[in-house]
């Protein structure tokens, strides 16, 4: 096994060999959500691609801090409370409490530091105050602006000429700018509005200006990844590097960018505003989280993924043979693997780990994820099923998948409207019995009324077992 890490940065356009800044601690930042609805599943595409990705930078090193910040304060999180009549805290509690709980299903781990950033208004006014006494910045008419042209490599990340920056930009060709691609670093709130107080009068920060502090404060002036989609490079990372690295006497925020590609439906990205959206809500109702969270990462994260239904069908069935290839061997123990100083014990098999080490080769990592639980349903001896399915379940675990009871992955959940797992077990028992008793009309009967209901049944030596379709 290789233990070199690559990825592509998005900043030399290759891949590199990823060489922290410090070996014992990595840090990341990933740009998160604005919460002010229900997470599509093109949300949660950077969500699970980072996840996955963090999973095995905790497998290499030390130490890794994850922060991935809430955006909490923001023109749409305004106008959908201004909507419902609440306070922007009232709105964004509850949805960051939805967002938890659907990525949760999708097995994506915590970060180290989730960080609102209406609790980071002062470093971000702080920062403001730095970039104006530097000359980067001006305050005109209650606003404050980036002067882009104080930052001879601006438009280094995005590789973008000025005139596209300008229209890439949309920006408002507003009179009090002095360059039309100068960006908001603050901007004047209506009294009475949602907003703070600042030198510059009352009023509330650019998008932009929010992940520069928060990444700063959490992680420091220089940190080792940072990440979003590709939809971020520009303006929002374009301008987050202008603003740090002109606060910090040049230093860049950070020394590798990495961006997932789009979640595309028909050709075209998931998006709210094209309406052509699946929320994470909604697909959870007809699939596992486990079998969105496969479905995400079978496409390499920089290229586009396509969702469709089928597609998630078969990410289900794939999980249903992976799991079945474990169920086969409950019994089997595993083998105890010694943990290295500092590092989690890593039994994943190498073929696997060297495909996520170079740029995390997800679909690779699938395709051998295949044989070996091909190879773990044709092992016979202990050994072997011991070693196959440490293996099987380690590679799960890297993905983010397998992280289920094997039993509590075929029962899933129970549908609004359909047995619950109390009546189905009832219903197995009574079949029992009529079998016992050679009634057999009713024991199909039985098991047929159990089939229409998606319950699927299956006699074995130890009795029979059940799963839902
Ligand atoms: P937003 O909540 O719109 O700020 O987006 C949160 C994250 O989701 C950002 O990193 C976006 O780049 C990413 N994102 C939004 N739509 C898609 C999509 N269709 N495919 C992949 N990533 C997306
Ligand atoms: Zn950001």
């Amino acid at each position: 096994m290789t233990t070199q890490l690559t990825i592509h940065n998005t900043l030399t356009r290759t891949k590199e060999a990823f060489e922290p800044l410090d070996p014992a601690h990595v840090r990341m930042y990933v740009c998160g959500p604005t919460v002010y609805d229900f997470a599509h599943l093109g949300n949660a595409r950077p969500v699970v691609v980072f996840d996955t990705f963090y999973r095995l930078l905790k497998r290499h090193f030390p130490k890794v801090t994850y922060a991935r910040n809430i955006t909490d304060v923001d023109d749409k999180i305004l106008a959908r409370a201004k909507e419902r009549n609440v306070s922007i805290k009232e709105l964004t509690v509850g949805t960051t409490k939805i967002f938890h709980e659907d990525m949760d299903q999708l097995n994506a781990l915590r970060p180290d530091f989730e960080p609102r950033a209406t609790d980071y208004i002062a470093q971000m006014i702080a920062l403001t105050q730095t970039l104006i006494e530097r000359g980067h910045a001006y305050e005109a008419e209650g606003h404050v602006l980036f002067a882009v042209e104080t930052m001879p490599d601006y438009g280094k990340l995005s590789r973008r000429t000025r005139d596209e920056l300008i229209a890439g930009a949309r920006v408002e060709i507003a009179p009090y700018k002095k360059d039309p691609a100068d960006f908001v670093l603050w901007k004047p709130a209506p009294e009475g509005g949602e907003g703070w107080d600042s030198p510059w009068g009352y009023g509330r920060p650019g998008w932009h200006l929010e992940c520069s502090a928060m990444a700063d404060d959490l992680l420091g002036e220089t940190f080792d990844i940072h990440g979003g989609g590709l939809d971020l490079i520009f303006p929002h990372h374009e301008n987050e590097i202008a603003q740090s690295s002109c606060a910090h006497c040049g230093k860049p925020p950070a020394k590798y960018w990495m961006h997932n590609g789009f979640l595309i439906v028909n050709g075209e990205k998931m998006s709210k505003s094209l309406g052509n959206f699946f929320t994470v809500h909604e697909l959870l109702e007809e699939a596992p989280g486990e079998a969105l969270r496969l479905s995400l990462l079978a496409s390499h994260y920089r290229q586009p993924c396509d969702f469709t239904k089928e597609g998630l069908a078969k990410a289900k069935a794939t999980l249903d043979k992976w799991y079945g290839a474990l169920r086969k061997v409950q019994d089997v123990p595993l083998p105890v693997i010694p943990a290295k100083a500092g590092i989690q014990a890593n039994s994943v098999p190498a073929a696997i780990e060297d495909a996520l080490l170079d740029d995390l080769n997800t679909p690779l990592a699938i395709a051998h994820i295949h044989d070996l639980a091909s190879e773990l349903n044709r092992a016979e001896d202990a050994d072997t099923k011991a070693k196959l399915k440490a293996g099987l379940l380690a590679a799960g675990e890297a993905l983010g998948l397998l992280l289920q009871d094997v039993e509590s992955w075929f029962k899933g959940a129970a549908q609004k409207g359909g047995p619950t797992d109390a009546e189905i077990e009832a219903q197995i028992a009574a079949r029992l019995e009529s079998r016992q008793a050679k009634n057999f009309a009713e024991s199909d009967r039985i098991r047929d009324a159990l089939a229409a209901q998606g319950i699927i049944l299956q006699d074995g030596p130890t009795g029979t077992t059940w799963r839902r379709e």
